[in-house]
């Protein structure tokens, strides 16, 4: 009798324990590195369960799926479709998107403009990059006839249906690694099993949740001058998106002057809104990686009215790598100190 009470109290108690262990699991930190969009993607996941390389993995099928969809240079991509058959049906998501990129065109004056295509195509920076000293500059008159087929005025919407007039090319260059942490959030907010995370795509990154250790997430921000260096860090919680956009990601030098890739469509040339780099905080990916790049194009001054209509908060490091911040950005920034 006793030995069979014994036995029951063992089996109960081993149910508890299975229980809570089951539940309570502390939930183990998962990395991985990868590539998509031409850039790195890092992750740190955070995840109660052991399918943590299933997660990694997935979160990177979605960046690609999304990379599909808008790439100008994937054949079937919704994007490249659009720019060869001058119209067509897209989802209500990238309209959105879409839309949402036209109004910040035409609240930046046209800084940020996606009809840019033809522009970037003619820079081809990755290209004057490899080729180095043997690289050619575009000539004034290339510069003048691509940026005839620059004018985000001429995306127009009828519905679901986005039209091109003129002769653009859409290039989503400048929103679609923020656009794509928006869409790594809604993976991981599916997840039952993942109780926090960062992911880094190129200079974009999203937060999650939290951290076991109820720490804040810490991300770097590149120093814009020194190789490999962190000019600071940004402390945030929970769901955040952070974007940065610099002169010194893919730039050549020539005769003493740096071409980068973030070009002004009122010139055609290289910004030169006397910053280095352009950092945004704000509650949406696709719309800090929008801001940070009109803002670089911007400068200072107009960055500061642009980030504040849209509720963002921006750090801006100018050429003598002064730093201006916004208040909210000043509670978050930490500099580095040598
Ligand atoms: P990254 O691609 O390094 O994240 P950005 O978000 O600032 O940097 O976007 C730069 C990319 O956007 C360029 O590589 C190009 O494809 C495109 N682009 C360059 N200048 C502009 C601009 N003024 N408006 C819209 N897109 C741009
Ligand atoms: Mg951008």
């Amino acid at each position: 009798m006793k030995s069979k009470i014994k036995r029951k109290c063992l089996v109960f108690c081993l149910a508890i324990l299975m229980t809570l262990g089951g539940c309570e699991r502390k939930p183990e930190k998962v990395q991985s590195t990868g590539t998509a969009m031409g850039t790195i993607i890092s992750q740190t996941l955070y995840v109660k369960d052991a399918e943590g390389d299933r997660y990694t993995e997935e979160v990177l099928q979605e960046i690609g799926l999304l990379e599909g969809e808008i790439s100008r240079r994937i054949e079937d991509s919704e994007i490249a479709k659009l720019n060869s058959n001058r119209s067509s049906v897209v989802s209500d998501e990238l309209l959105q998107v879409l839309q949402e990129t036209t109004k910040i065109s035409k609240d930046s004056d046209g800084a940020l403009d996606i009809s840019i295509g033809e522009l970037v195509l003619l820079w081809n920076i990755d290209e004057l990059l490899l080729e180095q000293e043997n690289g050619k500059i575009p000539t004034k008159e290339e510069i003048e006839n691509a940026l005839q087929k620059v004018n985000y005025n001429n995306i127009r919407f009828e519905e679901n249906n986005v039209i091109l007039d003129g002769n653009i090319q859409l290039d989503l260059g400048a929103i679609g690694k923020g656009y794509a942490c928006d869409r790594v959030l809604d993976y991981l907010k599916k997840q039952e099993n993942i109780t926090g995370g960062i992911v880094s795509i190129g200079g974009s990154v999203v937060t999650y949740g939290c951290k076991p250790d109820g720490n804040h997430f810490k991300i770097g921000i590149m120093h814009p001058r020194e190789d490999g260096m962190y000019l600071g860090f940004i402390e945030v919680m929970g769901e955040c998106f952070i974007s940065t956009s610099g002169d010194y990601e893919r730039f050549i030098e020539v005769d003493g002057k740096r071409y980068h890739h973030i070009l002004d469509p009122h010139t055609g040339y290289p910004a030169e809104s006397d910053l280095c780099s352009v950092t945004v905080v704000c509650d949406n990916g696709f719309l800090s990686d929008a801001l940070s790049t009109a803002c670089f194009v911007l400068g200072k001054e107009d960055g500061m009215k642009l980030v504040e209509k849209y509720g963002a908060e921006a750090l801006f490091v100018d050429q003598n790598l002064n730093i201006t911040m916004t208040s909210g950005m000043e509670k978050m920034f930490t500099q580095k100190m040598d």
